[in-house]
């Protein structure tokens, strides 16, 4: 899932300081799911800029909806009508689904009420560790499953580094907490696995193009 984490109420009510009507929009899948954009956080950022601009002497009149995911059309048709209401619009959802309501609603602004931050998965509760980098040449299929583009500090494709030591990464020390070296964690999967001498395949620079290096991507499926 996308992960985020909402940006501070100050940033928040200087962006839409200007204006005097809004609407917060929420998406309930993946910023619901780390409990940055989903209805519950919608109706609470609504509610503590509608006292913070109360405490001011503002005048702000504050909307709230919530749709299924901010990132499809076909879901965005009640925000845009609402939309039509207020003057600006905040989104909780991904980058995507801002950006996909500002395509979709010219001459209407548009502001981001969280910092998109990486796809990962909830670890424990109210963990989220990020996991993937969307590479667009996926090799998880040669390290055991684990991926070191995202979670090898130095993104090595063949590692471990020298700095490895007792399964955690050398930034560990400068982080002061314990961060797994995922190159060790590859070696004790192939182990497990009975399939260590793996580990010797020499892994080639990686074309980084159907990463983005080329510009935005899309994708396209023939069978539609
Ligand atoms: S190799 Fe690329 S696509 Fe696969 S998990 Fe890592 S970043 Fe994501
Ligand atoms: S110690 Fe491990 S995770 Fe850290 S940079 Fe070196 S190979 Fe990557």
């Amino acid at each position: 899932m996308i992960v985020g984490e909402r940006k501070s109420l100050a940033e928040i009510k200087d962006m839409v300081r200007p204006y005097g009507k809004i609407l917060v929009a929420g998406c309930d899948t993946c910023t619901a799911e780390c409990l940055a954009g989903g209805r519950k956080q919608v109706a609470e950022l609504a509610a503590a800029l509608d006292m913070a601009f109360r405490l001011e002497g503002k005048e702000m009149e504050v909307q709230e909806t919530s749709v299924d995911r901010q990132c499809i059309h076909e879901f965005l048709l009640d925000v845009i009508d609402q939309a039509e209401n207020v003057e600006a619009i905040v989104s909780i959802a991904c980058g995507a689904g801002v950006q996909s309501l500002a395509e979709r609603l010219p001459g209407k602004p548009i502001f981001p009420g969280i910092n998109t931050t990486f796809i990962g998965e909830t670890a424990s509760m109210g963990v989220w560790q990020e996991r993937c980098r969307g590479c667009g040449d996926c090799l998880l299929g040669s390290t055991a499953g684990l991926c070191p583009v995202t979670r090898c500090a130095k993104a090595l494709l063949n590692g471990p580094c020298g700095g490895s030591q007792n399964g955690l990464c050398e930034v560990s020390a400068t982080l002061k907490c314990d961060v797994p070296c995922v190159w060790a964690m590859i070696y004790d999967r192939l182990q497990e696995m009975g399939e260590l001498d793996r580990l010797t395949d020499y892994c080639p620079p990686k074309d980084w193009r159907p990463g983005g290096a080329m510009g935005p991507r899309q994708m396209v499926r023939g069978d539609n």
